[in-house]
């Protein structure tokens, strides 16, 4: 297998409601071989580098089937507005592949989201609605205002949480991609879950990729911050919460429609200090510059390797970029306000 293999991108063949444009560059990414977390643990680690997708994050894969499938049963059509409530990644891939498609997007995100999303989103010219932050029981909870606003204004409403177009993307590219990126040798997958799209939808595609070629099923592993209750949901179906993350974008607390029916194997928890530790080691050591969440997979996925032993194969996901939380886990000030390790460089 070569580095920075260009994958295919299945996902554009027989699509005909634009010319590819914009939309023909999300998918095909890299996957890169981790060689200092492939030399600890004896283990060939790859991340796939969905930081490279156009909108800068793994979300415009979501963002893409979505719209699509809204196409396709009619409920958004050129020139018509799309409505979604999102920690920033998922409505900045909405807005680009909706201006991309010809329509208008209106994106509902919670304030305490990194600046850096926040400005891009502007950037951009996303319609943005700030929100507080509210639990998902509060009818305030950013993704029932969205809700609320696409049924008042008569648009389309994108429900990336309860819209199985999501993990339908992922099982159809992100996972046909990693199959052809690995020849089919892979022992284990582990990623973070904020909707449930990547995790189900990947791990969904790799498991009927390994049955269709006779072989064992990756091992599927969950990897939740602090704070999340999926760790308890899969060691013991007990979903309470405790604790908290600086990441942003992943941790959940009920069972969304995207994760309903899937079950991983195992699910380790990780720690923000222990996430922190390896997107540091990412940008100082392999020149990866990735957010938080990547940091979750990657620790998830050396911790997976040392279960399983040298000689095996552990994909995972490099989800978006650091550029993305230079306000936040790049601000020494910021990392000592919450007794975080702050990287060497910038101490
Ligand atoms: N990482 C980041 C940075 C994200 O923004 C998201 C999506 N909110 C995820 C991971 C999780 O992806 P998914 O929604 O497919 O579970």
């Amino acid at each position: 297998m070569t580095e920075f293999n260009k994958a295919p991108s299945p996902h554009i063949k027989g699509w005909q409601h634009s010319s590819p444009g914009m939309t023909a560059a999300i998918g095909g990414t890299p996957l890169i071989r981790l060689k200092r977390a492939s030399e600890e643990t004896g283990c060939d680690i790859y991340a796939k580098a969905e930081f490279m997708n156009p909108g800068g994050s793994v979300k415009d894969r979501a963002a893409l089937a979505i719209i699509k499938h809204a196409f396709k049963t009619g409920a958004l059509k050129p020139g018509g507005t799309i409505v979604e409530g999102t920690a920033g990644n998922t409505g900045i891939g909405i807005t680009l592949v909706a201006q991309a498609m010809g329509c208008k997007a209106i994106i509902v995100v919670p304030e305490t989201q990194s600046r850096e999303k926040l400005d891009f989103l502007r950037m951009i010219g996303a319609d943005l609605r700030l929100v507080p932050a509210k639990p998902y029981r509060d009818p305030g909870n950013y993704v029932h205002v969205s809700q609320r606003l696409a049924e008042e204004i008569g648009g389309c409403w994108a429900n990336q949480f309860d819209n199985t177009a999501n993990r339908e993307g992922h099982r159809t590219t992100t996972a046909l991609e990693i199959w052809e990126q690995t020849n089919g040798k892979i022992d284990a997958f582990t990623c973070s879950c904020g909707t449930g799209g990547t995790l189900a939808g990947t791990s969904t595609g790799l498991r009927e990729q390994a049955a269709l070629a006779g072989k064992a099923a990756p091992k599927i592993i969950l990897a939740d911050p602090e704070g999340s209750g999926l760790y308890g949901w899969v060691k013991s179906n007990d979903l309470s919460v405790s604790g908290g993350s600086i990441t942003e974008g992943i941790g959940q607390s009920r069972i969304t429609a995207n994760l309903d029916g899937f079950i991983p194997d195992d699910a380790e928890r990780i720690p923000d200090e222990e996430a922190l530790k390896q997107v540091f080691a990412l940008t100082s050591e392999e020149g990866l510059s990735v957010g938080g969440s990547s940091g979750i997979n990657v620790a998830s996925a050396i911790r997976t390797a040392r279960k399983l032993g040298p000689g095996h194969t552990i994909v995972t996901i490099l989800c978006d970029s650091g550029s993305r939380y230079q306000s936040k886990l790049f601000n020494p000030e910021f990392l000592r306000s919450k007794n975080l390790p702050v990287p060497f460089w910038l101490a």
